[in-house]
């Protein structure tokens, strides 16, 4: 695997593989890398034949201060993991080379309601930094597909939406999120779980799948709603939302919608275990 700091270095090897015909993958990250991240890694292996990965905790898409300097580093293990699973080249910029005239003062995006509900709504600001680290990554990769995860669905959204203002030709794939053995969604952030914190942030799992069964059992929101919330607290979450929506849109669920509505939905979480934030999210029309 080849690591690249500096973006005229990686521009020019993209170039040498695109001019020797390959198609390029690309797999952006923040590092810490797990179960899930690799499965991105391996998606893309078998659908490009040059994969690339950026490890970049990107300070413009954190709303917190404390959440962006507690976010957990382990580069020396990443690079071990990237080599194991066969990734090609490792994009390891500094803040500097991603934003050389600084941070203040950067491009907005129009990204519509997405941006004031859910993960929008409780973040605000999060999503243009995820816009603006990506379009960076981007316009410096320009790969032919774009590995993310389903675990951050409403960011998939996002990205899908900005390759639409960037008039990008690469595709989105949006990849199944990994769990842990007892249902918890794999995340870097579990790193900072406390062992109690741990066995309890399985209830997020257990929630979601309870949000499952009822709704396609024919329960409607409102009494879903009020059982997820009550397991959640119960467990010693403090909830930022529970919410069921439309999977195309993530307009959120009328009082009758699990009764009533057949099209595709999802049910979402993010609540706070301690100071550690934890999202996750499930498909109710998947078997
Ligand atoms: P992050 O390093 O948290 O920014 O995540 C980098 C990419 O990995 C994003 O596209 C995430 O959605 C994806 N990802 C994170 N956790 C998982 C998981 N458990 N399963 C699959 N993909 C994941």
């Amino acid at each position: 695997m080849i690591i690249f700091k500096y973006a005229d270095q990686l521009a020019r090897y993209i170039q040498q593989q695109k001019s020797a015909g390959k198609q390029i993958g690309f797999v952006p990250t923040m590092g810490a890398l797990h179960s899930g991240h690799i499965a991105l890694i391996d998606q893309s292996k078998k659908a490009t034949a040059v994969t690339v990965c950026s490890i970049f905790v990107n300070p413009t898409q954190f709303n917190n201060p404390n959440d962006y300097q507690l976010y957990p580093k382990t580069i020396e293990p990443d690079i071990v993991k990237l080599e194991a699973a066969g990734c090609h080249a490792l994009f390891l910029p500094a803040i500097a080379e991603m934003y050389p005239q600084g941070t203040s003062n950067l491009e907005q995006y129009d990204l519509g309601y997405l941006e004031t509900l859910l993960e929008g709504k409780y973040r605000p600001g999060h999503f243009q930094g995820v816009c603006q680290v990506m379009n960076r990554l981007l316009t410096m990769v320009l790969p032919h597909k774009l590995f993310m995860g389903q675990k951050d669905y409403q960011q998939c959204m996002v990205v899908s939406r900005l390759l639409q203002l960037m008039k990008s030709p690469a595709e989105l794939i949006a990849c199944p999120t990994l769990r842990e053995a007892d249902g918890l969604a794999m995340s870097s952030r579990n790193m900072r779980l406390s062992p109690e914190n741990r066995q309890k942030a399985t209830t997020i799992y257990k929630c979601l799948t309870l949000i499952k069964q009822e709704s396609n059992q024919g329960t409607t929101w409102p009494v879903v709603k009020e059982k997820a919330t009550k397991m959640l607290t119960d467990a010693g979450f403090s909830i930022d939302y529970v919410e069921l929506a439309d999977a195309h849109t993530l307009q959120p669920a009328t009082a009758t919608m699990a009764t009533i509505y057949q099209g595709p939905r999802v049910a979402l979480v993010a609540a706070f275990l301690g100071d550690v934030r934890l999202i996750d999210n499930m498909l109710l029309n998947e078997a």
